[in-house]
């Protein structure tokens, strides 16, 4: 029998490579794994957490904004971009350190430096070879700008957030989740923003409404949305930078931002040592198992451009080792996933939106609402809630759930659990309202829209 040096190794401590490494390392068996930036990956270190440490300073201006309605006078208040930068950064080590920690306790050795494939059985760290009978692949994925000239010029979110100081205007290029986040954070810290996007609105796939609505909050905001721009150039200037885009429009701000998409790390980790063609993406191939077309090489997470989400790689994860080193075969199922984009109000999702859902099932009932919160009244902001309900006309099944406004993410994790389980209308009906809360409308929509056509006749 061939003797390895380890059962696994992984390439990349990100969230999907840690979580599956301490998971079979339990199970008895030796495992490594290797990060060429820090342990905890995009998610812990340069996304996900950071992130949303911003966005709480963010929304900790609009509470100081808010105070005086609830008869609050707070004096002299300034902000600090520095201390916030530096707080953030001792709280991801702090997390950095948990992880590593982590990877330790459960006995996984740690390699500092980029792993490279040399063949099925074969992992080359930092100039040293290292056996193993089953391979990772957990590489994850990094920003990608528009192929223009000038694009060296582009900041990403890498960089967005280790700024030395806060630009007085910003560019941010992109309509996805990166680029409606940072334009959230950027505004509500204290610069001008403009948010340059391709389509008419921002946030591709998602539901219809929630695009218009958000579009509006975010201009209510003071966030200029400018639609239908396709950047061509990026000039560095005398007194910043002018974008320029394809139809002859210029932009000019201090720093531009492309949030612009994200692309699999896929590049020089010897993929064709071992005959693992990248798709069109980048990406890595796998079967709902996450094996790869080697039979003891799999790969999880965004290198694999499944769903680009942190609990998506870590339940990805945590098959493989059920499926691996359990015998129990587990593959997850990427439809219904909870999301949220954490803009200024925030976003929550959690299935078909009404015109997929349409699509895919054609007759179906809305239910929507839209007010203006109770803690916006005395606070005088001008900021309003939607809600909405996509229902299976024949089965009455819940298809989708939308929120945008105060606590969306929070409130749509748990009615996840009504759409993930194919809850009915009728059963959400029957749950009594908890009053006063803005979840209580969610079981308190009675009325549905009319359908398109009937509501078209009657204008
Ligand atoms: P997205 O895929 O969400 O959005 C990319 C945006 O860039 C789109 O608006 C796209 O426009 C635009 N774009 C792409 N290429 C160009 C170009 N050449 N010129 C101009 N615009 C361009 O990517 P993100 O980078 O925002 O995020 C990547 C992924 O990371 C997300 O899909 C998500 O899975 C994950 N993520 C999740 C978060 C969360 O859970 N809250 C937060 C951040 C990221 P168009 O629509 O016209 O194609």
């Amino acid at each position: 029998m061939t003797e390895y040096d380890f059962d696994l190794f992984t390439i990349g401590a990100g969230s999907g490579g840690v979580a599956a490494s301490r998971r079979a390392a339990v199970t008895g068996i030796k495992v490594g794994i290797c990060e060429d930036y820090r342990i905890g990956g995009t998610c812990v270190i340069r996304g996900c957490v950071p992130k949303k440490l911003l966005v709480y300073s963010a929304q900790i201006g609009d509470a100081i904004t808010d105070s005086a309605g609830y008869g609050w006078s707070v004096d002299n208040v300034s902000f600090d971009w520095e201390k916030l930068i530096s707080a953030k950064d001792k709280e991801i080590d702090r997390l950095n350190g948990i992880y590593i920690g982590m990877l330790e306790r459960a006995g996984v050795h740690v390699f500092e430096g980029r792993g490279k494939l040399i063949d099925a059985h074969t992992v080359e760290v930092a100039g040293k070879r290292y056996t193993t009978k089953r391979i990772l692949i957990a590489t994850g994925g990094r920003p990608v700008v528009p192929d223009i000239e000038g694009k060296e010029h582009f900041i990403t979110s890498n960089e967005a957030l280790h700024l030395e100081s806060l630009p007085r205007r910003i560019l941010i290029v992109g309509g996805g989740y990166i680029a409606c986040e940072f334009a959230g954070i950027f505004k509500g810290l204290g610069a001008e923003v403009t948010q340059l996007y391709r389509a008419d609105l921002p946030l591709r796939g998602f539901d219809g409404d929630v695009r218009g609505f958000i579009t509006k909050e975010l201009s209510k905001r003071g966030i200029t949305q400018v639609s239908g721009v396709h950047p061509a150039k990026l000039e560095k200037t005398a007194f910043g930078y002018t974008l320029h885009a394809a139809d002859g429009r210029t932009f000019e701000a201090d720093l531009v931002m492309a949030a612009t998409g994200r692309k699999p790390n896929t590049d020089g980790i010897g993929l064709e040592a071992v005959g693992i063609t990248p798709d069109k993406a980048g990406a890595v191939p796998v079967d709902e198992f996450s094996r790869t077309s080697v039979s003891n090489i799999w790969a999880v997470g965004d290198v694999t451009d499944r769903v680009a989400l942190t609990p998506v790689a870590i339940a990805e994860a945590r098959a493989f080792v059920e499926t691996e080193y359990h015998g129990n075969p587990m593959a997850i199922s990427h439809e219904n996933i909870p999301h949220a984009v954490f803009t200024l109000p925030p976003i929550g999702v959690v299935g078909l939106g009404e015109e997929a859902a349409r699509e895919k099932y054609g007759a179906v009932d809305i239910y929507r609402t839209e007010f203006r919160p109770m803690r916006n009244i005395l606070a005088g902001r001008d900021e309003r809630c939607l809600m909405k309900l996509v229902v299976d006309r024949a089965s009455q099944r819940l298809l989708g759930a939308h929120m945008v406004g105060p606590d969306a993410p929070e409130i749509i994790q748990t009615l996840g659990v009504a759409v993930v389980n194919g809850l009915t209308k009728q059963q959400l009906d029957r749950t009594i309202a908890l009053h006063p809360s803005t979840a209580e409308e969610f079981v308190l929509m009675r009325d549905k829209l009319p359908d398109p056509e009937v509501a078209k006749a009657a204008e």
